[in-house]
C-alpha cells in the first residue's frame, strides 16, 4: 500500500466518474494524494452515486464549475467525448492548472486535449494500464492501480515540474510509471490491449452467430477458453469504440501482420504441419512465463 507525507494536489477535479474516475477519486483519498477530490459526471445518477458512496467531497453535472480552482483536473471519459470537454472546461481552469487524462489512446488526446487549452496551464497526457470490464461509478476500487503500469506522454516542450507531480499522483496511488512519446505508447497499446479486445469482440460475435444458426451448444460448453474471451467482450462498448477510431493506423498496421500470422497457421493446420504448431506454441508459452516473471498476470 501506498501513503504519501504531504499532498500532491490540494483539489484535484475527475470529469467522468466511471469505472477508472471513482477508482482514482478513492485512491486520491485513500494513499492521501489529493486533499480534496470533486467530480463532474454528465449524469446526474453518477453524481448522486458519488455522493452516496462517499468517494468525492462534491460533485456536479457542470464541468466548468467542477473545473474551477481546481489544482489538477484528470479527464476520464470516453476519448470521442475529450474535444468536447475540454472545450468546455479551457476557460475555467485555474492559471498554473495540471491537466491530465486516462485514456487508452495518446495521440487522440494531444490532438484534441492540447489545442484549445489556454496558455499558463499544463497538460501532461497519462494511461493507467489497469482495468476491468465492469463500469460506472460502483464498479471502481481504490487498489485498481496497485502495482500496474501508469504510462505518460508528455508532449515535447511539457513543463518538467508538471510531468513531476503527474508521476507523483500517479506513484502515490500505487502505479509503477513509465514516460513515453504518444506514438510509442498508441503502438504498444495496439498490440498488447486493443487487438485482443477486437479478436475476442469477433470470437464471441461468430460464436453467437453460430449458436443462432445451428442451435449448439456454444455458450453451454463456454469453459474451454471461450468464456475468457466473453469477459473481454463485454467490456464498455463506448470506450472501445472510441479507441478503435482513434488508435486507427496503429489498430490497422497490427492487424495486418496478425491478419499473415493467423494465414501462416491455418496453412500449417491444412498441410499438417506439427512441428510448425508446436514451435509456434512453445515460444508464446515462454510469453506468458515472462509476464508472470514481470508480475503482471
Ligand atoms: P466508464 O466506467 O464508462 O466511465 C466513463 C464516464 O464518462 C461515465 O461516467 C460516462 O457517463 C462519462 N461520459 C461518457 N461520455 C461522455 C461525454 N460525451 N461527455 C461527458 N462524460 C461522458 O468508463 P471507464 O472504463 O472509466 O473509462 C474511462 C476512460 O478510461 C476512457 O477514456 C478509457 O479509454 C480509459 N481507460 C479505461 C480502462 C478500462 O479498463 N476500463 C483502463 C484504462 C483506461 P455516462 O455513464 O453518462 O455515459
Amino acid at each position: 500500500m501506498t501513503e504519501t507525507s504531504a499532498p500532491v494536489f490540494d483539489r484535484v477535479a475527475i470529469v467522468g466518474i466511471g469505472l477508472i474516475g471513482s477508482s482514482l477519486a478513492r485512491a486520491l483519498r485513500q494513499y492521501g494524494v489529493a486533499r480534496v477530490v470533486v467530480c463532474a459526471d454528465r449524469s446526474e445518477a453518477a453524481c448522486a452515486k458519488a455522493l452516496d458512496l462517499g468517494i468525492v467531497d462534491e460533485a456536479m453535472v457542470d464541468p466548468g464549475a467542477a473545473v474551477r480552482g481546481a489544482d489538477a483536473v484528470i479527464l476520464c471519459t470516453p476519448v470521442g467525448a475529450y474535444a468536447a470537454v475540454a472545450e468546455t472546461i479551457a476557460p475555467h481552469l485555474k492559471p498554473g492548472a495540471v491537466i491530465s487524462d486516462v485514456g487508452s489512446v495518446k495521440q487522440a488526446a494531444v490532438r484534441d486535449i492540447g489545442p484549445v487549452l489556454p496558455g499558463g496551464v499544463h497538460f501532461v497526457p497519462a494511461h493507467p494500464v489497469a482495468g476491468t470490464e465492469h463500469s460506472g461509478p460502483e464498479a471502481g476500487f481504490a487498489e485498481l492501480f496497485q502495482g500496474r503500469w501508469c504510462i505518460v506522454t508528455p508532449p515535447p516542450g511539457t513543463d518538467a515540474a508538471a510531468v513531476q507531480r503527474v508521476t507523483a499522483l500517479w506513484s502515490g496511488v500505487g502505479s509503477r510509471v513509465e514516460v513515453m512519446e504518444p506514438s510509442r505508447h498508441d503502438r504498444i497499446l495496439a498490440i498488447t490491449s486493443h487487438l485482443p479486445h477486437l479478436i475476442a469482440y469477433t470470437i464471441v460475435g461468430t460464436a453467437a452467430d453460430l449458436e443462432e444458426e445451428t442451435k449448439s451448444a456454444v455458450i453451454q460448453f463456454s469453459a474451454g477458453g471461450f468464456r475468457d474471451f466473453t469477459r473481454i467482450a463485454a467490456s464498455d462498448p463506448i470506450m472501445w469504440r472510441d479507441i478503435f477510431l482513434n488508435n486507427r493506423e496503429a489498430v490497422l498496421e497490427i492487424l495486418q501482420r496478425f491478419t499473415e500470422d493467423l494465414t501462416a497457421l491455418q496453412r500449417a493446420i491444412r498441410w499438417g504441419e506439427g512441428e510448425v504448431l508446436e514451435e509456434h506454441f512453445t515460444k508464446t508459452r515462454a510469453i506468458r512465463r515472462g509476464i508472470i516473471d514481470a508480475r503482471q498476470a
